[in-house]
């Protein structure tokens, strides 16, 4: 049984920017330049009854739109304007939260306001302070973007920005992105690991260094950025590690494609009609995501039939075998399912960045247990964790064996099986 409540519509299939270490144009995949560049409307229409159809007979109530591109916001003011109109008059019954992710090179007060009255919420990519941001989010001519970003984020303050949304760079000096952070007076971060796999090592990653049971550069720069996080009074909300303090602190049916347990509940709706897995796989193979399926042809649950789909929505629990012995699963959920590619295994691995996951949970886990006071400590089941150890543990028999079913659909994506 299926349950998808989260949309992503990819209403413009190109982008004014030209990110270095964008899946979409730069990493794996050059299947956009085969969509149309803008979803019509006729397929918004067509995507919303079948959506109709899905919700009513799933008994769904609640649902996320996210507008998204390529740059959304290369659609015209009309078009989101007609959207939201096609949805509420289509389907009723249904409580629609709608969000924009853009870049913000465009995002003037008129989009703002419209957006306002929409009901639509902001989120803007940011990749740090200027120096950092115009080496990768430039336009096609190479100039940075840092200024019209900031601006719309200067704006966004007494508009509905709902937050920013920023892809880790550990080239970034965690005292200047937190300084960047503070100026821009930022409510509400969130954080991306970068995209990359076993066979394509993510920006910033030492490859002669990653067999190093030591080297666990994403973790040493999470951490660094908790410390300062943790003593601001006046921090801005971190989603990342909201979660992960969370999650170690107990609570269930929280966490993300990222980290966590739950199922992934998305899909993608491509300009064309597509109905597919996120394209953030995109980055492992050419055609990942790609199959048959297509509103104006098949109903939203004939996505619940693909092999991708099916492996995606249930990454959290078609884990490894190291993951399945692995003591801290239930925080780390095996990481985000592309992280786990490899030509030679499929995503029959742990993800790339399973000894930063591990460093950084135990450093959050320990420091949580040693700021509460012990009573609190002993209501928790919740033990101090050894970096060490769980890693070397890896190295040992596992107890707990993967079921070989699952494994053998994690293996069906290695190369040699493709072809
Ligand atoms: S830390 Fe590593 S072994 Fe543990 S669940 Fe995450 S990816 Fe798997």
């Amino acid at each position: 049984m299926y349950r998808v409540t989260s949309f992503v519509l990819k209403i413009v299939s190109r982008c004014n920017l030209n990110c270095s270490y964008c899946y979409m144009y730069n990493m794996g995949d050059q299947t956009y330049l085969k969509q149309p560049k803008f979803m019509a409307l006729e397929t918004v229409q067509v995507f919303a009854d079948r959506l109709h159809d899905y919700c009513e007979s799933s008994k769904i109530e609640y649902v996320q739109i996210v507008f998204h591109g390529g740059e959304p916001l290369l659609a015209k003011p009309e078009y989101f304007e007609e959207c939201v109109s096609i949805f509420k008059n289509t389907v009723p019954k249904v409580e629609f939260i709608f969000t924009v992710q853009t870049n913000g090179v465009t995002l003037t007060q008129n989009w703002y306001t419209l957006f306002q009255k929409l009901q639509i919420s902001v989120g803007i990519s940011i990749d740090g302070p200027k120096k950092y941001h115009d080496e990768y989010r430039v336009f096609h001519n190479g100039k940075g973007s840092y200024n019209l970003v900031a601006e719309a984020i200067q704006l966004g303050k007494k508009n509905n920005l709902a937050g920013l949304l920023l892809v880790v760079n550990i080239g970034i000096p965690i005292n200047e992105l937190y300084a960047e952070m503070k100026s821009l007076d930022v409510n509400s971060l969130n954080l991306l690991l970068p995209d990359g796999h076993y066979d394509q090592a993510p920006l910033g990653l030492d490859v002669n260094k990653w067999n190093d049971k030591n080297y666990t550069p994403y973790a040493d720069w999470f951490m660094d950025l908790y410390k300062i996080w943790k003593a601001d009074k006046d921090r801005p909300q971190i989603y990342f590690f909201e979660t992960l303090v969370k999650m170690i602190m107990g609570q269930e049916g929280i966490g993300n494609q990222l980290i966590g347990r739950r199922t992934n509940g998305v899909i993608v709706l491509e300009s064309d009609g597509s109905v597919e897995v996120v394209d953030s796989l995109r980055a492992c193979f050419e055609g990942i995501t790609r199959n048959e399926i297509n509103v104006h042809n098949n109903r939203l649950e004939d996505i619940f039939e693909n092999d991708t789909f099916q492996l995606y929505y249930r990454a959290h629990d078609n884990v490894a075998e190291q993951c399945l012995n692995c003591p801290v699963l239930d925080i780390c959920g095996g990481g985000f399912l592309g992280h786990r590619y490899s030509e030679e295994n499929g995503f029959d691995n742990p993800t790339m960045y399973c000894k930063d996951m591990v460093r950084l949970i135990s450093f959050i886990q320990n420091d949580i247990l040693s700021s509460l006071p012990e009573e609190a400590v002993a209501e928790l089941d919740v033990e101090p964790l050894i970096y060490e150890e769980i890693i070397n543990s890896f190295d040992e028999e596992n107890e707990i064996k993967i079921d070989p079913e699952i494994q053998q659909q994690l293996i069906s994506f290695k190369k040699e099986m493709l072809v």
